[in-house]
């Protein structure tokens, strides 16, 4: 017994002693950090292995998984005392925040500093450097490091996007021979379509912060807001060719940036130049990385009280191992791993020497924001009706996620407040069921940012959107008031409970995305729909334009239709109404040729090396995760030779499409289209299809204004302002709309639209419908140039053209823009579900 017992015990000792023995990113390795890439599940293990030998400075916690199944994982590093007391200083850190109960006892707190790194997956420099980081700050020899630690807890992200960053480090290391090559020629230094940027479905998350569309954001702001630390940098980098980038950032800054936070950049700013000016290496700051856009890894840290600021070393994606620059110098990962470990390490320092003062600033921030509030406006309300209930609870869980304060009103018979529709201050009168979003609240500096009408900039240089306000981005009625108004609880869930019965039919509000899965589940379990054009009047209840009908009729082969269907609403929490007659009290019967079947159609979008990873990204990702419909991704170069009738519905994004230069291929997409099929094109796809002369035509150039002959002597060191008349970085247009056309069912007479370049187009003459129009003075948030100012009126952005049997719809703005632009997603289930049916 002893003797067999002996060699086990033995066994499992030296497993512990070799588990736990603290080794070095090189030890570990087998290489020295910079000389190869490596592949996210080692770094996961290079972090177990330092929270397993030094259980008392690290904890690991896995706080998510990626849509590939990677975890997501932060460490979260001090010394001994902080570590065993981790969730009372997280308790007390947001207590101080205003967001949690005081802390009994006196315990001396850290301030919290946060490292994200590799949000970007082919910025991949950040998560080599990240092994650096969490080594230096463990390894017993290294002295410097201690005492930070005495009063500075680090939070290490060591990769926000594994997803990303494994599709360009496996890329990598599949193409590279025994030593890198710098010739920026070579092909290691350009990576093939759609890059690793993004996460899987090619969204950008550092655009997703505030939204937190994607897994990734949502199970990290997730954390993040459960912390909320008082600094935090997001490491990147930049073109090969730029040095590096550290705070201060550039203008414009949000006004809600208080003082303290821009002054603070400056004091990091000045601590990470000392390390570089000892090692002779070359940097810039105040440039480029503006501070407004919400949804960046330092905007929305910055406006949730942190110092956020973004790091960018040069070497993004074209860098590779090593890699000539335009200089003439040779760029190796083993400097961009060592510049981004030295402003990780100068970081933690400059908020050690600063924490007392850190996290009193901290506490005023939020002190503040429930005193005071942050800006003019006291009260947002949303008015609530039925028909925007979705609508309005979407907006709900995006504040949720934000841990932003709401509640139903109390009624008030008459105050006054800025509309957001008409743009004016208006009287109006609040209900007990709309929602008050109160601005004297923890989370006030992101309300206001959010909310805002309009947001200030102090100079047009932005390197994002420059509006984004949420009543329009939600196409919700709202009132901005300087009025405090009381918040008078929760808001109820309202549940829904169909219960199956007999029936002639069963009709659904097309209103909202929960009614385009139900229909789109439906169609994939051969249910037959069909959909009314004209809004009808039926049991006494009134449905709009598009109301979906299942006929009982002709649906015959299904056992327990109505069973099946109410299971599948409830299971979604659309309301469907049985009706007993197809006579209907008013408007068209169903058996009315205004009564459209709808067939379950077979839908293909164009992808690859000649689309918008982006925009083909957005739309892959609404039918795979939102919609849950079949599409089927076909490469664009293979348009030249596909068999288009195989497909109902064909999707170009965004993109420049080289099949439609080709004769022969144009002629069958257009036999195709005049044959039945239907043709959905966004951004520049619009455009490429405009030069074909099929019937809609880009507005012209405005022609220059020359009364002013001395308009061109402009002066040479103001020339990269040069682009601002001419730019529209992302502003918000009024869109007027014709709802009676199955492209704009469900909306009212107007839509918001985030315009993202000047593209406009003339009406259509004949054969086609203008359904989204552009008239005159539609700007109405957001930076517009001088120049292209004139361009947006009398206009068309969102059209149908018919040719034939088919089909095309033209949407020229991105309404499925980042997942984020909410009441953009009916518009375009319209074009796929009912346009031509
Ligand atoms: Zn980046």
């Amino acid at each position: 017994m002893f003797r067999r017992i002996v060699p086990a015990f033995v066994f499992c000792l030296l497993t512990v002693v070799s588990i736990a023995q603290l080794k070095s990113p090189e030890e570990f390795l087998g290489y020295k950090i910079g000389t190869h890439f490596t592949p996210h599940w080692k770094l996961v293990d290079y972090f177990k292995s330092v929270a397993a030998a030094v259980p008392s400075m690290v904890k690991l916690e896995q706080y998510g998984q990626t849509n590939e199944g990677r975890p997501l994982i932060v460490a979260f590093v001090s010394n001994e005392a902080h570590i065993s007391n981790l969730e009372n200083i997280r308790q007390h850190n947001l207590s101080i925040a205003r967001q949690g109960n005081p802390i009994n006892g006196s315990y001396d707190y850290p301030a919290i500093v946060w490292l994200s790194y590799n949000v970007h997956g082919n910025e991949a420099s950040s998560s080599e450097a990240s092994m650096l980081t969490l080594f230096a700050l463990v390894d017993p020899k290294n002295t410097q490091t201690k005492p930070w630690l005495k009063n500075t807890l680090v939070v290490i992200d060591p990769c926000l996007n594994p997803d990303g960053r494994d599709r360009y480090v496996n890329w990598f290391n599949s193409i590279v021979g025994k030593a890198p090559n710098p010739s920026i020629m070579a092909r290691e230094h350009e990576e093939p379509w759609p890059g690793g940027r993004t996460n899987h479905y090619n969204f950008d998350l550092n655009r997703d912060w505030a939204w937190q569309t994607q897994v990734e954001s949502q199970a990290r702001v997730a954390l993040f807001n459960s912390w909320l630390p008082q600094v935090h940098v997001d490491f990147h980098e930049q073109g090969i060719n730029a040095p590096y980038y550290f705070a201060p950032a550039a203008q414009p800054y949000h006004e809600v940036i208080t003082k303290w936070q821009r002054d603070f950049q400056n004091t990091i700013g000045r601590n990470n130049a000392k390390y570089f000016d000892e090692n002779g290496w070359l940097f810039f700051t105040k440039e480029e990385f503006d501070l407004t856009y919400p949804a960046y890894g330092d905007t929305y840290p910055l406006y949730n009280g942190a110092i956020g600021m973004t790091y960018e070393q040069g070497g993004h994606s074209r860098g590779g191992l090593a890699v000539e620059t335009a200089s003439g110098d040779t760029l190796t990962l083993v400097d961009r791993a060592m510049h981004h470990y030295t402003t990780s390490l100068s970081t933690i320092e400059v908020s050690s020497q600063n924490a007392p003062k850190l996290l009193s600033e901290f506490k005023k921030f939020y002190d503040d924001a429930v005193s005071t509030g942050v800006g003019s406006y006291k009260s947002y309300v949303i008015k609530y009706t039925v028909n925007d209930a979705e609508k309005i609870q979407n907006l709900l869980k995006l504040l949720d996620r934000n841990k932003i304060q709401y509640g139903t009103a109390k009624a008030v018979a008459s105050l006054k407040g800025y509309r957001y529709d008409t743009r004016k201050e208006e009287p109006f009168s609040v209900a007990s069921n709309d929602i008050v979003i109160p601005s004297l609240q923890p989370k006030s500096a992101l309300v206001k940012v959010l909310f805002e009408p309009t947001t200030l900039l102090v100079d047009t240089l932005a390197y994002d959107i420059t509006a984004w306000s949420l009543p329009y981005a939600f196409g919700l009625n709202a009132y901005a008031t300087s009025q405090r108004l009381d918040v008078n609880g929760t808001v109820p869930t309202v549940a829904i409970n169909n219960t199956p019965q007999e029936a002639y039919a069963y009709v659904i509000n097309w209103n909202g995305m929960q009614s385009v899965k139900l229909v789109a589940q439906l169609l994939q379990k051969g249910i037959r729909v069909r959909y009314n054009e004209r809004p009808f009047e039926a049991n006494g209840k009134a449905f709009d334009r598009g109301a979906i009908l299942i006929l009982k009729t002709s649906n015959q082969h299904t056992a327990n239709l109505w069973k099946m269907v109410t299971d599948l609403a409830n299971n979604l929490s659309v309301q469907v109404t049985p009706v007993t007659s197809g006579f209907v009290d008013k408007g068209y019967d169903f058996g009315s040729s205004k009564v459209h079947p709808m067939k379950a159609r077979k839908i293909a979008m164009l992808t690859g090396e000649e689309v918008s990873s982006n925009s083909a990204g957005e739309i892959w990702y609404y039918f795979d995760q939102l919609v849950n419909y079949p599409i089927t991704l076909i490469n664009a170069r293979n348009a030249l030779t596909m068999n288009w009738s195989d497909f109902d519905v064909v999707i170009l994004p965004d993109g420049n499409y080289r099949f439609l230069n080709d004769k022969s291929a144009t002629e069958q997409f257009r036999n195709w289209i005049n044959h039945g099929g239907h043709v959905i094109a966004t951004g520049s796809a619009v455009a490429k299809l405009a030069q074909l002369d099929w019937g809609l035509r880009s507005k012209k150039e405005e022609t220059a204004d020359t009364s002013d002959l001395y308009a061109s002597l402009k002066k040479f060191e103001e020339r990269d302002r040069d682009f601002i008349p001419s730019s529209i970085p992302g502003a918000i247009f009024r869109v007027e709309l014709d709802n009676t056309n199955p492209l704009a069912f469900g909306y009212p007479d107007h839509y918001y639209t985030l315009k993202l370049d000047d593209d406009v187009y003339e009406f259509i003459k004949d054969g086609g419908w203008n359904v989204g129009v552009l008239k005159k003075d539609k700007a109405v948030a957001g930076f517009v140039g001088s120049k292209v100012k004139n361009r947006f009126q009398d206009g068309l952005l969102f059209g149908v053209q018919e040719m034939g049997n088919g089909t095309i719809t033209y949407l020229a703005d991105d309404v499925l823009f980042r997942s984020f632009w909410e009441n953009g997603k009916l518009m375009f289930a319209n074009a796929v579900f009912l346009v031509g049916q």
